[in-house]
């Protein structure tokens, strides 16, 4: 492990960060980390009353209030992303961190076998929304002295593995899109772009993935937090363009 031997505290006051998927697992734990440290956050995800439970929670911890974008990525279409960034700018004037967190898993399914439009749902909202969410911050994180792009890959975005799918397929494609942005932004802006693989975390989703696992004998959400404030945080300026897994910067 190096990053800079991680732990920061106040790493992300006053700044702006949107996070994807912030009603559950590894996205809520971000926000009450985030918000924490001293962000403003703005939280999307498809399901309201997971939503107004992070609200709650942050309101609580750290008396302030997010803005919550109630929204289902498998439909977002680019105008619906244009005006989340116009209302970004109209109370903030910017964007300091946009996290790429929410996916769907689709079923666990040979390619052979695996349903046609479950396949359009699953590469939807795993990739072609973040494409969309992208393009309409782009604006807002240029106008932040330290924009930070983090994308959320898996193990089975480097390797094809079998029966993953749509998902495994997505996350490569995602891959993808972090480096072709690194290259882009990295040298013309103070943008950073990165990707992390959680790697086996305790969430919905990897309860779902592997319905045989003790939920206990795999690390919690809120323990690769010091990773994913150090990519949002200042002192990720001198990185780019890494797919990082959390694994490696596990908190106790
Ligand atoms: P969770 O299922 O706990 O959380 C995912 C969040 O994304 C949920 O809040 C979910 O909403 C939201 N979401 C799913 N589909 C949509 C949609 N169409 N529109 C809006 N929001 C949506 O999963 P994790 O926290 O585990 O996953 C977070 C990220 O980490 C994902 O990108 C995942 O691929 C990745 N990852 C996770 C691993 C793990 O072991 N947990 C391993 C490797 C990668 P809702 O609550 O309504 O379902």
């Amino acid at each position: 492990a190096e990053l800079q031997s991680l732990p920061l505290t106040d790493a992300l006051k006053g700044k702006v960060i949107l996070i994807t998927g912030a009603g559950d697992g590894l996205g809520k734990a971000a926000a009450l980390d985030f918000s924490a440290q001293g962000a403003d956050v703005i939280l999307l995800g498809r399901n309201q009353a997971k939503l107004e439970a992070t609200y709650d929670e942050i309101e609580a911890l750290n008396q302030s209030r997010p803005i919550i974008f109630p929204y289902d990525l498998n439909t977002l279409i680019p105008d619906v992303a244009r005006e989340m960034a116009f209302a970004i700018e109209q109370e903030f004037g910017r964007l300091d961190g946009l996290l790429l967190n929410a996916a769907a898993l689709g079923s666990k399914m040979s390619i052979a076998q695996y349903p046609e439009q479950q396949w359009l749902d699953v590469i939807n909202t795993n990739l072609n929304s973040s494409f969309y969410l992208t393009k309409a911050m782009l604006p807002l994180l240029e106008a932040s002295s330290a924009g930070r792009l983090v994308f959320t890959t898996s193990s089975v975005g480097r390797q094809g593995r079998a029966y993953w799918g749509a998902y495994g397929v997505s996350k490569f494609a995602t891959e993808g899109l972090m480096q072709t942005l690194a290259a882009e932004l990295g040298a013309t802006s103070a943008i950073r772009t990165f990707a992390i693989n959680p790697g086996a975390t305790r969430t919905a989703m990897r309860a779902s993935a592997y319905p045989g696992e003790d939920p206990e004998s795999v690390p919690t959400a809120a323990a690769h937090m010091p990773l994913y404030r150090f990519l949002m945080s200042d002192a990720a300026s001198a990185y780019n363009g890494q797919s990082i897994n959390a694994h490696t910067y596990l908190a106790d």
